[in-house]
């Protein structure tokens, strides 16, 4: 919260060259299944939230951008492929993932359902398995070092003497 009790919001791609402040009510969090949004995300879909009539700023570099059509710039950070941003004439959105806290951003609706995959509805049925569940990648995960920037701002990034967070 801000100090005139409007919600903030923060977050930036997986390297931390980039990162956002959001400050005030986003817009309709939703997915989009078209198939721009598809390619633009490397996904079944792409997740978004619009920060029009927010005050929004980037606070740490800006995204490179691809005019994917006459109508919209797709933002990403050049350095580590993050998809960032879905930017039309009405109005920016942010990618819900790229937030720090993105489950705070429940999805309400879907759009371009037309090109929906045909197995996105049954994803929730697929058998599911915790990370420690195969002993192969208890090892891999025990030695890994993480050089994603943490889910909340930083002063410097990387820290000085390190290239990374242990334990983020
Ligand atoms: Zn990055
Ligand atoms: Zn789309």
């Amino acid at each position: 919260m801000s100090l005139d009790n409007k919600p903030v919001y923060t977050g930036g791609c997986q390297c931390g060259a980039i990162r956002f402040r959001v400050e005030g009510t986003l817009g309709d969090a939703s997915i989009c299944h078209c198939r721009m949004c598809q390619k633009a995300f490397g996904n079944f879909f792409a997740p978004l939230t619009s920060v029009r009539g927010t005050d929004f700023e980037w606070t740490r570099g800006e995204p490179k951008r691809f005019q994917s059509s006459n109508h919209v710039k797709r933002g990403f950070c050049a350095n580590c492929g993050t998809p960032l941003t879905y930017e039309a004439p009405d109005g920016t959105a942010l990618a819900i993932g790229a937030f720090d806290e993105p489950e705070e951003l429940a999805p309400t609706l879907q759009w371009g359902i037309e090109d929906k995959l045909p197995y996105v509805d049954d994803l929730s049925k697929l058998p599911g398995y915790t990370s420690d569940s195969d002993a192969e990648s208890v090892e891999f995960l025990k030695t890994m070092v993480s050089y994603q920037h943490p889910d909340h701002d930083t002063e410097q990034w990387p820290p000085s003497g390190s290239r990374g967070e242990a334990g983020e």
